[in-house]
């Protein structure tokens, strides 16, 4: 049985999906106004480890991310400048131009990360009537006010605006919060369409029954998830950060929208990866991307193995040291599977089911039991290290101990749909360089008997035909020379 850390309750909470055997999980997407951060990136790979462990427990997952390239200011709270107005000024391009740049930057590293690609990616830009519809609604029910130029919603209607991130409704008001924007009510409103506001020079607006504007960068996560997943849905993610502005806002909406309570399940939020100074942020310029980790010769898989080795909810300290820590770690890791796979060379091809055996089977479930666990990869990836540790107690018959083998490195590749580490590609590598060594080898011998047969030693010729055909390799003799192939 899975269980979740729920943000919203602070619990450890067993997961009971809304439909039998399906889940519905939104994960916040990246504003693409700049190269996502390794930061960032932490968020999006933990949704990857989440989706993977859903899916290897046989649901079917139905995994919605949005791009936001509009609407985000550079305060979550309705301040400051429109992020992506302010990258485009700065960089002599339409905000469009700069949303496409970026977003294709980031599937980029999506995928050299091995993070699966969501089911479904939505722009906010394209979205823009439904989430106009559902501003509809919450005016209709009348948790709206308008105020110089834009519409508000109105926190003091809405009693549960505090649950998730715990926060008293009258500390709220009391004006925790300061609030930038006289037109507000009360500190924490938030705005859900811009009109006349202070960014007049606002690239993109669109017609709505509140005059031509934009709209807030919250209500796009509502709308966008709700047409994608339904009025009530499973898991919706993102790091803390956006618990007390971000979700808090959304979850007011939504369920101002539909009168529906709880919008959604369960709410996981992932701990942020720290510099020394502190967090890592765009803003405070202590920014590192994969491309540099990259150009430093780290291979993106060093990354994710990093990352794996902290806990979700943990924050996790980086380093340059760490990240060598990690590279050695996972070097010494497909060494030794490599290793193994040279044990059994036809283990890909033809995976004959291995004999169980209890150790290794023991191994598996202790891994299962790390992510059911409320996903936890530390545990985990411990659990592979002993599984690994089996191969040196493999048996001295050859037959038993090919077996174990097989039956190791079968238990490693299951792990591995999980951990998305590419291990299953290191199994394939080490079998071509087997092949590479394997063709090298027959070259040679090839040569030796066309050298004999010039020196008309056909004594020598014949035995090197016939070790070749042992090793399984046919020869053809033809006027233009000697060819092989490798027999069936
Ligand atoms: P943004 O593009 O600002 O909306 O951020 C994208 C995702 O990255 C969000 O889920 C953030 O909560 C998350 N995030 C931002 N900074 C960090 C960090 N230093 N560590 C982990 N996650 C972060
Ligand atoms: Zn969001």
């Amino acid at each position: 049985m899975l269980k979740l850390y729920n943000t919203l309750g602070r619990e450890l909470q067993d997961f009971k999906p809304i439909t039998p055997g399906k889940v519905g999980f939104y994960g916040c997407g990246l504003t693409v106004y700049n190269y996502a951060h390794i930061g960032n990136l932490r968020a999006y790979v933990t949704h990857d480890i989440l989706t993977r462990t859903l899916r290897r427990m046989g649901y079917d997952v139905t995994h919605v991310m949005n791009i936001t390239d509009v609407g985000h200011l550079s305060d979550d709270a309705d301040s400051g400048d429109d992020k992506m107005v302010r990258s485009a000024e700065e960089r002599g391009k339409s905000v469009l131009e700069i949303a496409e740049f970026y977003t294709q930057a980031f599937y980029s590293d999506m995928e050299k990360l091995n993070i699966a690609k969501p089911a479904i990616i939505c722009k906010a830009t394209e979205h823009v009537p439904q989430m106009i519809e559902l501003i509809k609604r919450i005016e209709a029910n009348g948790f709206t006010y308008s105020a110089g130029g834009n519409l508000y919603f109105d926190i003091s209607k809405f009693p549960h605006y505090g649950d998730l991130a715990m926060l008293h409704m009258d500390e709220l008001k009391a004006g925790a919060r300061i609030a930038k924007d006289a037109n507000k009510r009360n500190p924490a409103d938030f705005v859900l369409w811009f009109t006349k506001s202070k960014f007049e020079n606002q690239a993109l607006v669109w017609d709505s029954p509140w005059g031509r504007g934009y709209p807030g960068w919250h209500i796009e996560c509502s709308a966008m998830s709700m047409k994608y997943l339904g009025e009530h849905f499973d898991i919706h993610a993102g790091g803390v950060d956006h618990i007390p502005i971000h979700h808090t806002n959304e979850i007011a909406q939504s369920e101002a929208a539909t009168g529906r309570h709880p919008w959604v399940n369960y709410w996981l939020h992932n701990e942020f990866l720290i510099m020394e100074k502190g967090k890592m942020s765009k803003s405070a310029g202590d920014f590192i991307t994969l491309k540099d980790l990259i150009d430093r010769g780290f291979d993106p898989m060093d990354y994710r193995y990093f990352l794996l080795g902290g806990h979700y909810r943990s924050q996790l300290q980086f380093s340059w040291a760490a990240m060598e820590g990690a590279r050695n770690a996972r070097k010494s890791l497909t060494e030794k599977i490599a290793a193994m796979a040279q044990k059994v060379p036809d283990f890909l091809e033809d995976r004959k089911p291995p004999l169980v055996f209890e150790s290794t089977e023991n191994y598996l479930e202790a891994f299962n039991r790390a992510m059911e666990e409320d996903l936890s990869t530390p545990r985990a990836l411990a659990e592979l290290w002993g599984l690994l540790r089996e191969n040196s107690s493999v048996p001295g018959d050859t037959t038993v101990s090919e077996s174990k083998i097989t039956g190791i490195l079968t238990a490693v590749l299951d792990m591995d749909r999980v951990l998305g580490l590419n291990l299953e590609k290191i199994l394939k590598k080490s079998e071509k360089q087997e092949d590479k060594a394997l063709s090298a080898e027959v070259e040679a011998l090839v040569l030796e008997r066309t050298e004999a047969k010039k020196a008309k030693n056909y004594a020598k010729a014949d035995e090197i035909r016939n070790k070749l055909n042992k090793m399984g390799i046919i020869l053809t003799d033809s006027p233009a020379g000697t060819t092989w192939k490798l027999n069936g």
